[in-house]
């Protein structure tokens, strides 16, 4: 069964479509990238997914099942500019968080939830930092809190977006390292990205994206300059060989 379906999904901001029916599946346990320019749909895409935002039309079902957002199998990295840092928590509250789906709103935390929280935190390297206000965090510490968030989630399928995004090389390591390690226990994690020189490196399997699906598949055969050219338009400049390019300016 495949972890995610989504079929004729069309959305629209004040009735201008941002998605226009757009299809696709994937495999289980691999990590996706999700790719295409800016203003793409792509952030739109996985909010749609998740029921954030209404769609205009169109099915999305998570292992089969119409997905609602109280579900855990499904996991959610946020963009971190989208978040604000501001609020005055620590990291280890921010963490259990994810625990929310398991422990209910209203009752306390288990210890079994702090100890997994506090787990989750040690796989990101951040256990020094469990109380640690979330607005003393750098960047990418930050996103580490966020990873642990979603790993204390412990679901099935993972959606992230931008996670490399302000972080240093170290941290682009340490999280690309937890992807492969959520896939090698058969998770599947979706990843909205925009670097193209390390897509080939990273991902297994891509959704490019640009209002509609441009192409989806195994990344040695669907991450083609071709592709890419039908992606990007007169966005994309190549460098030399092999090393590309898309025009940077943010809208
Ligand atoms: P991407 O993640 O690929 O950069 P987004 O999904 O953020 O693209 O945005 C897709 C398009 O939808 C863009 O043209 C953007 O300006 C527009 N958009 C995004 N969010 C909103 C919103 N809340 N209201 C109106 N338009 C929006």
């Amino acid at each position: 069964m495949n972890p995610v379906k989504v079929e004729n999904l069309t959305v629209a901001y004040q009735k201008k479509p941002v998605l226009s029916d757009v299809n696709f599946i994937v495999p289980e346990g691999k990590l996706i990238g999700i790719i295409g320019p800016n203003g793409a749909g792509k952030s739109t895409l996985i909010k749609a997914v998740l029921g954030l935002i209404p769609k205009a039309s169109g099915d999305v079902e998570i292992y089969g099942k119409s997905y609602k957002p109280k579900d855990k199998v499904v996991g959610y990295v946020p963009q971190r500019g989208s978040v604000d840092w501001d609020f005055p928590t620590n990291a280890l509250d921010v963490v259990l968080m994810g625990r929310y789906g398991h422990i209910g709103w209203f009752r306390r935390p288990s210890k079994k939830d702090i100890d997994f929280a506090k787990e989750s935190l040690r796989k990101v390297g951040m256990e020094d930092f469990a109380d640690r206000q979330i607005s003393q965090l750098s960047g990418g510490q930050q996103q580490r809190v966020f990873l642990a968030r979603a790993l204390a989630q412990d679901a099935k399928v993972y959606f992230m977006d931008e996670p490399f995004v302000g972080v240093d090389a170290a941290t682009e390591r340490a999280i690309i390292e937890l992807l492969n390690d959520l896939k090698n226990q058969g998770k599947t994690v979706l990843v909205v990205h925009h670097d193209l020189q390390t897509v080939k490196d990273y991902f297994d399997h891509v959704i490019l994206l640009n209002e509609k699906v441009i192409a989806t598949g195994p990344t040695e055969e669907t991450f083609t300059i071709e592709n890419l050219h039908r992606t990007y338009g007169g966005k994309l400049a190549f460098l030399e060989k092999d090393q590309i390019m898309v025009e940077t300016k943010r809208r």
